[in-house]
């Protein structure tokens, strides 16, 4: 009998994303071998070989790292969390009063480490309005880190990626984004000029509401080791099962996306003409819009306190939609408006979603 032909796995360069997604970062091809990359729950290893012990390396964790790595055009590095893989970045970039470039609204997690940097003397921070690349350059004068995020949480504001990293080359420091909200398929930051690429693989990545995860990805080889280092020595690594969660859910990305941007796009036309909407902002692309409910934050709570069909709750971009009024946190930037309710819109059906919607926005109104 012939020896059964052996099939290379393909390369993101050979296929286009929608193919990399399902077809990309899978085991050998060869009889018998699942499609799947099992979980590996091993805290240690046969000696001899790269990875050694299980806070170093994990071949679940390298299959959700190759998918990921690939899709930002970098190499990725899976964290136990977004915080955690904010923290490894900010903690190799800052020390001894390092400026730090921040949005005026962001995710709350990521500014209070930078807050927390302040008050220890590792890091000094200058917010900006990230629309305002004039305000960004000028920043970025005296900065180690200018860190982005883009699309913003909850404003949704849009950075020009590109000219801030000029900016940042141009005087020596480092330009990380927060791609949460964009995800790889609808903005690339490596290859608009940023360094370093951070994720919350919790939202759309992961995308089910199931489990908390998180990366950086950099195309820079020093950065990686640093990263890989900060992550081998602190340890703030991600479960196999996470991974392998995550790595299952971006296989879906491409359609998942698709179909929730499509219902954004949709709710957005007709809350545009709401009479209880004094505001809505969307981005023009993405699964993600704030929208300001005229009446102030009571009204805007009796519409999160009507809805059934849409989940109240904290967090975002899994195939359910949910809403939440994000100034009900204490310590929410005072940049966005009592009223605005953020909402995460999933792949339901668009009509069921605005029938439930604009029900609460009527009952918000009496
Ligand atoms: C949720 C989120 C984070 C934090 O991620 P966790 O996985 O919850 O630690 C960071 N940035 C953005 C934009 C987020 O939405």
């Amino acid at each position: 009998m012939n020896e059964p032909e052996r099939k290379a796995a393909p390369s993101h360069d050979a296929v286009r994303t929608a193919t990399w997604l399902v077809a990309g970062a899978r085991p050998e091809p060869v009889p018998d071998a699942p499609f799947n990359q099992p979980v590996t729950f091993a805290s240690t290893y046969h000696a001899g070989g790269p990875m050694a012990y299980g806070r170093y390396g994990n071949p679940t964790w390298t299959a959700f790292e190759q998918l990921l790595g690939e899709l930002e055009g970098g190499r990725a590095l899976a964290f136990a969390s977004g915080l955690a893989a904010s923290s490894a970045v900010l903690s190799v970039l800052t020390g001894d009063d390092a400026v730090v470039v921040a949005p005026d609204n962001a995710y709350l997690g990521v500014l209070d480490q930078i807050r927390e940097l302040e008050a220890a003397g590792a890091a000094r921070m200058i917010q900006v309005d990230v629309t305002d690349a004039e305000a960004i350059a000028t920043a970025a004068r005296s900065a180690s880190v200018v860190w982005l995020e883009s699309p913003t949480n909850p404003n949704l504001d849009v950075a020009d990626i590109a000219a801030a990293a000029r900016a940042a080359r141009a005087a020596g420091a480092v330009t990380v984004v927060d791609n949460t909200f964009a995800t790889p398929l609808r903005q690339r930051p490596l290859d608009l000029g940023a360094d370093v690429v951070v994720h919350s693989a919790t939202k759309l990545l992961a995308g089910h509401s199931d489990v908390v995860l998180g990366a950086v990805v950099t195309a820079d080889d020093t950065l990686f080791q640093r990263v890989d280092g900060q992550r081998r020595l602190h340890g703030a690594v991600p479960g196999p099962m996470e991974a392998y969660l995550a790595l299952r859910g971006v296989r879906t990305l491409g359609v998942r996306l698709d179909r929730a941007e499509a219902n954004a796009g949709e709710l957005v036309r007709r809350l545009r003409g709401h009479p209880a909407v004094e505001r809505v902002r969307y981005p023009g692309f993405g699964t993600m819009v704030s929208i300001e409910v005229a009446g102030g934050a009571a009204a805007a709570d009796r519409v999160v306190g009507a809805v059934r069909l849409w989940v109240h709750s904290t967090s975002l971009g899994g195939v359910e939609s949910s809403l939440e009024r994000r100034r009900h946190w204490p310590t929410e930037s005072v940049t966005v408006a009592e009223s605005l309710l953020r909402l995460s819109v999933g792949i339901e059906d668009v009509d069921d979603l605005w029938g439930d919607l604009v029900r609460a926005l009527d009952a918000g109104r009496t």
